[in-house]
């Protein structure tokens, strides 16, 4: 028996088998889950090359649908909604693992982003979960979980994370007011605040390795976190098991943000 049993859920921000949102729809599908999945639309119908990176991970998961959204349009949130209700009739729960910002906002201090990049960025970011939550509302009329990804940077000052450290304070305090708004629907609206992982989206914020190197030497546990341990909490809160908790933001990484300063141990 799995503890997703019985249970379906969408899963948004599958790029390729190192994606976060992979890690965590691995570990919902061990414990039964049936899924939905989306990529980036493709610009060549011909040459699919989003749909089959998504293919390659989710292929052997028996996906009950493979579907094209672009957070930014309406018509493809529209189509997915749609198939979504007549495959799964209802939905247990739902994964939003996106974020993006223009690489030149992105590599700059945040006094000098440009007003585009960072309604861009915002939208992308944040108002997509906001959108999602409220699209798939309906469909979670026996109530659900939702579940977002963040990072320490919406909290403190990461040099580097710039302008998507504004994306995730706005983020994390989006999962706070959905879960007052849907609590009483019985949805519950979680963050993951994970740790640095070797991801596509990660490969554009500050130096990784450096990073990286941080958490080995200050984090309580004295490394770095491992995907399948996000995959893992996320799949965690996702399920009944974690039925209790709302609103959260759940951090999986060794234990880094409750330091102020070095370790005694750590090296200069
Ligand atoms: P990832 O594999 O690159 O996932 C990001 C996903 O967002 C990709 O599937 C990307 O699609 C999708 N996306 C971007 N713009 C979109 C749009 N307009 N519409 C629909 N989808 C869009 O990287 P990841 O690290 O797993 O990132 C997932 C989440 O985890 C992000 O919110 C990230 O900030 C967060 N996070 C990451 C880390 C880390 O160290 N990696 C740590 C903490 C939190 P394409 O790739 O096809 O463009």
């Amino acid at each position: 028996m799995g503890l997703f049993d019985g249970k379906k859920g969408l899963v948004f921000g599958i790029a390729n088998d190192r994606s976060i949102a992979a890690a965590i729809a691995r570990e919902l599908h061990r414990e039964g889950a049936e899924m939905g999945f989306t990529h980036l639309p493709d610009a060549d119908p011909n040459r699919p090359k989003s749909e089959n990176r998504l293919r390659k991970v989710v292929g052997d998961w028996n996906p009950q649908l493979v579907m094209p959204c672009d957070v930014q349009d309406e018509s493809s949130l529209d189509a997915v909604f749609s198939a979504a209700r007549e495959t799964f009739g209802s939905i247990d729960f739902l994964v939003h693992s996106i974020a993006y910002a223009p690489l030149e906002d992105l590599q700059k201090p945040v006094h000098e982003v440009s007003r585009s990049g960072f309604s861009l960025s915002m939208e992308v970011s944040v108002f997509s979960l906001i959108d999602l939550v409220n699209r798939v509302k309906p469909l979670m009329s026996e109530g659900g979980s939702i579940l977002t990804m963040t990072y320490l940077g919406g909290e403190i000052v990461i040099p580097g994370y710039n302008l998507m450290g504004l994306c995730k304070a706005a983020l994390e305090s989006s999962v706070k007011y959905l879960a007052h708004e849907l609590g009483q629907s019985r949805i519950r609206v979680i963050a993951v605040s994970a740790g640095p992982l070797r991801t596509l989206a990660a490969s554009a914020v500050g130096d990784f390795q450096k990073m990286t190197k941080l958490y080995e030497a200050f984090s309580p546990m004295r490394r770095n976190v491992e995907f399948d341990e996000v995959g893992k909490t996320g799949m965690f809160l996702l399920s009944d098991m974690s039925s209790g908790i709302t609103g959260e933001n759940v951090h999986v990484d060794c234990g880094y943000h409750v330091m102020g300063g070095p370790p005694l141990d750590a090296d200069e």
